[in-house]
């Protein structure tokens, strides 16, 4: 069996479908395929920062995802001090929330179904032939029958393993820092608490300071999403069993927060920073995690995801049948090269085991920690855009370009092939 359509996304998480959306709303054929049935879970923070809920703006669905419940920004703890950081205003105002992915997914893939594009459910891109570099087919099983799909583009999204990208010659760099998370729901009556809370000092049962952080983020629906990571890269494992830590923590918070157990604990990896080579081909680019477009600071990726998708369909339609293979990785770099470069140079220190018992106190204590951790909370958002004059801002682009040209040989959407 033969299909054609203008675009072939494959993976429909927030990448995919919001990739769909802006595909079909600008009249083109599509067809978005995924290997799961939705609604479908995806282990996740389930936190949407400013960035991710303008994104969502452009996609006409921001109201429906704050409307039940959203956050004014994050409560960062630790090391004796303890600060609260209000979403900066600016470009992306001061609006964030949090879903659970079964609900968040669902909503974005019944969107673009509503839009016009098709959805195959329980489809997994399994195969390509080529034509040169091109791809010609792309072989779709799908209710036990091989599809072959021949696309003018093919946008891939199959996130963090990328196994569809992978056959295109995607090549993840783990020398470069990632993370490793787990989390788990949790009752609590202060689900509807307006902050996020994350805490950068975790002790074992013995008082011993763990490698990691971990987070709450409230649902607003009688429960919490709540986690716990550590940063990772070969030479620096992080030797730590994240569902471990994660019940650690939750020891810890459970008074606190009025906590029932944790239910539901997955974990998985975060590629991060870009760390990631051969993105893209003639006709076909990857977007969200295949292309490791997720914050090193702070392990976002939802809002990376849909913004790619929206440029990557920007592109298409600006394209005609220009080679994308060197455009896509430029037009990354332009975007997020020197954020995502000072931010993993910056995470790469918090894999030092003792890195953070040193700075953490200094940093969060006091007058000190009033003065900076509010900057840092903006910046670990990646909340700054080119337009900020302020200080804050103009040291972060200085020491960006700085990083960049000191870093100029690490792997950033480097094309190999
Ligand atoms: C523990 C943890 C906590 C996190 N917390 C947050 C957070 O709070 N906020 C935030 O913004 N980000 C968070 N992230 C990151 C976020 O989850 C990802 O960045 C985001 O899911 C990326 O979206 P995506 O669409 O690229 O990939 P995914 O959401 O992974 O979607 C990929 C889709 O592709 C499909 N697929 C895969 N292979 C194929 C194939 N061959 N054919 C067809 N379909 C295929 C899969 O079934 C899947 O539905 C967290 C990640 C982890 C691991």
């Amino acid at each position: 069996m033969v299909c054609d359509a203008d675009v072939l996304v494959v993976g429909a998480g927030p990448a995919g479908a919001a990739a769909a959306i802006h595909a079909a709303d600008a009249g083109l054929d599509v067809l978005l395929v995924d290997t799961a049935t939705f609604p479908r879970d995806k282990t996740c923070g389930d936190g949407l920062t400013p960035r991710a809920i303008h994104q969502l703006g452009r996609l006409g669905l921001a109201d429906e995802v704050t409307r039940d419940y959203h956050n004014k920004g994050l409560k960062l703890r630790g090391f004796g001090g303890s600060v609260t950081a209000p979403w900066p205003e600016g470009h992306y105002g001061t609006l964030g929330s949090a879903m659970p992915r079964t609900e968040f997914d669902h909503l974005l893939v019944r969107t673009a179904v509503a839009r016009g594009a098709t959805l195959w459910e329980g489809a997994t891109a399994t195969a390509v032939r080529r034509e040169g570099r091109r791809i010609g087919e792309v072989t779709v099983r799908h209710g036990g029958i091989e599809k072959q799909v021949r696309a003018r583009w093919v946008l891939v999204a199959d996130g963090v393993r990328s196994t569809f990208g992978k056959l295109l010659g995607r090549e993840w760099h783990r020398g470069e820092v990632y993370g490793i998370a787990a989390r788990s729901y949790c009752t609590s009556p202060m689900s509807t608490e307006p902050w996020i809370h994350s805490d950068v000092e975790l002790l074992d049962a013995d008082g011993v300071v763990q490698p990691g952080y971990g987070w709450i983020f409230p649902l607003g629906d009688g429960r919490v999403n709540l986690g716990a990571g550590a940063l990772s890269t070969d030479t620096r494992p992080a030797r730590v069993n994240t569902k471990r830590l994660l019940s650690h923590y939750a020891a810890q918070k459970r008074t606190e927060w009025q906590l029932g157990p944790e239910q539901d604990v997955t974990s998985a990896m975060l590629p991060m920073g870009g760390a990631v080579s051969n993105v893209a081909g003639p006709n076909w680019l990857l977007i969200g995690d295949s292309a490791a477009l997720v914050n090193p600071l702070n392990g976002e990726g939802i809002d990376y995801g849909m913004e790619s998708a929206e440029m990557a369909v920007d592109l298409l339609l600006d394209a005609g049948r220009r080679d994308l293979t060197l455009v896509w990785p430029h037009l990354l770099r332009g975007a997020y090269g020197e954020a995502f470069l000072l931010a993993r140079t910056a995470a790469r220190l918090l894999t030092y085991p003792r890195f953070l018992p040193v700075v953490g106190p200094l940093g969060l204590r006091g007058p000190v920690g009033a003065v900076v951790m509010p900057a840092a909370a903006r910046l670990m958002g990646n909340l700054i855009t080119d337009e900020d004059r302020d200080l804050v801002a103009r040291l972060w682009r200085l020491s960006g370009g700085v990083v960049s040209r000191a870093r100029r040989d690490t792997p950033l959407w480097s094309s190999t092939v």
